[in-house]
């Protein structure tokens, strides 16, 4: 997908990637890509859907690379894995990985997009400022409120 996405882009100009799924895709892109989630350059949006876009970061204007449920008539062990046509237990991994081998990049499409605003990096964008929550005393994004997500009920802990 990332090869899919790189021959289809300008070259000289700077990417950021969209990857619509949490899992198995992220770590694709981190290894193939300079993106990380780390750096921002890569961001999951969730949908659950199968797909990485490719984006001018300044423009918005970029390709959508995604596994086309269409294109798996040929394929029906991607096809079982895929669309969890059958219990997970009784998939032959070694034929699922030798049908990805031999359909290499024909099981995918493409598709020209352009994402929202909200994903494009202004040149002149400040960065937000840091300050200390009166409540906890830790530094957060103050753009956040007036105290820290935590303090606002947001904890991930018990
Ligand atoms: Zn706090």
């Amino acid at each position: 997908m990332v090869d899919i996405a790189g021959a289809n882009l300008p070259q000289g100009e700077f990417f950021d990637v969209i990857c619509e799924s949490q899992h198995c895709l992220p770590d694709a892109v981190q290894i193939l890509t300079q993106c990380t989630v780390g750096n921002r350059w890569l961001k999951i949006v969730d949908t659950s859907r199968y797909a990485l876009t490719f984006y001018n970061k300044y423009t918005g204007d970029g390709i959508r690379v995604y596994l086309d449920a269409k294109k798996l008539q040929e394929w029906p062990a991607i096809r079982a894995w895929f669309l969890k046509e059958i219990p997970k237990k009784d998939q032959e991994s070694q034929q699922i990985l030798d049908e990805f081998r031999r359909a290499g990049t024909s099981i995918y499409s493409t598709a020209k997009t352009t994402v929202k605003p909200s994903y494009i990096t202004s040149p002149g964008k400040k960065r937000s400022s840091i300050g200390l929550c009166p409540s906890c005393g830790e530094a957060y994004r103050t753009d956040l409120g007036e105290t820290c997500p935590v303090c606002q009920g947001k904890s991930p802990y018990l």
